[in-house]
């Protein structure tokens, strides 16, 4: 692993799950790391900026306060994320507003912001957190998958558009990761050991992928190490993308 020294990056959901474990891992390799967050509970040496994605003005003042406190802007993980659920008559227009205002155009007014930054940095990365949502077709999970097969789409056009100035976009796309995000979800369950248990059973590798995992993954195409790739999303899955699998 490369070293992120003299470096400055911004996490977007940074103050939990695989947000927290890349803001972690950035900042213990060197990097000066904000983690923009609309609960930015984090712990030194990490900076926590309050900053709702969805809101303009509130990204615009985090990218702001971020250049004038570090002095420049290299990487930027978007990350924040927010979940729905149900088939394709679950969703009212406002939860489909608002769910893709998070997880898409939170990523494009997060890029926006940075991008004039980004320009003067030799080492310029951005890393979406897309999903395997994206193409599995997960039953009961239509709102959330089209938001991230947005994601994949814009992850390949930015990449296109700037690669050529030397600003690389790629994303990962974890399978299901052992989050807080996750853990809530299971708690909700009847039996939550029990749920936790079927859910590792239905991964390749037999148990859940770590934030960690997800967090080495988005470091690596945040890297120089990784100079030579754009638009590619990275797996990160126990292997149920690269080997065809369809979740069961
Ligand atoms: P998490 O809930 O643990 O963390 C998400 C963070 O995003 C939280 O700190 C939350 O406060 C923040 N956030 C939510 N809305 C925000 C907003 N409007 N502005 C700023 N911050 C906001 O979730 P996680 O599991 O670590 O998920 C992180 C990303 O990974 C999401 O994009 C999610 O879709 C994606 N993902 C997760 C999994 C999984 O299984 N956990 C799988 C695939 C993709």
């Amino acid at each position: 692993m490369t070293d992120f020294d003299g470096l400055v990056a911004v996490v977007t959901g940074g103050a939990s799950g695989i947000g927290l474990a890349t803001a972690e891992l950035l900042s213990s390799r060197g990097a000066k790391v904000a983690a923009l967050d609309i609960n930015p509970d984090v712990k030194d040496p990490l900076l926590g900026i309050r900053t709702d994605v969805s809101d303009d003005e509130s990204v615009q003042s985090a990218i702001a306060e971020v250049v004038e406190k570090f002095g420049r802007l290299d990487v930027v993980v978007n990350n924040a994320g927010i979940g729905a659920q149900g088939d394709v008559s679950a969703n009212s227009d406002e939860e489909w507003n608002r769910v893709l205002n998070v997880n898409v155009v939170g990523m494009a007014r997060v890029a926006r912001a940075a991008l004039p930054h980004l320009r003067n940095s030799p080492s310029a990365a951005i890393v979406n957190t897309c999903s395997i949502a994206a193409w599995a077709g997960l039953p009961q999970r239509v709102l959330y998958s089209a938001s991230k097969g947005a994601v994949y789409g814009l992850t390949l056009a930015m990449a296109a558009d700037h690669v050529r100035e030397g600003i690389r976009v790629n994303a990962v796309a974890p399978g299901t990761a052992d989050t807080p995000w996750v853990g809530r979800l299971l708690d909700s369950a009847p039996d939550p050991a029990a749920e936790r248990a079927a859910l590792e059973a239905r991964q390749p590798h037999g148990r859940l992928v770590s934030a960690d995992e997800v967090a080495g993954a988005i470091a690596y195409l945040a890297s120089p190490l990784s100079g030579s790739t754009a638009g590619t999303i990275l797996a990160v899955d126990g292997g149920m993308y690269g080997l065809r699998l369809r979740p069961k």
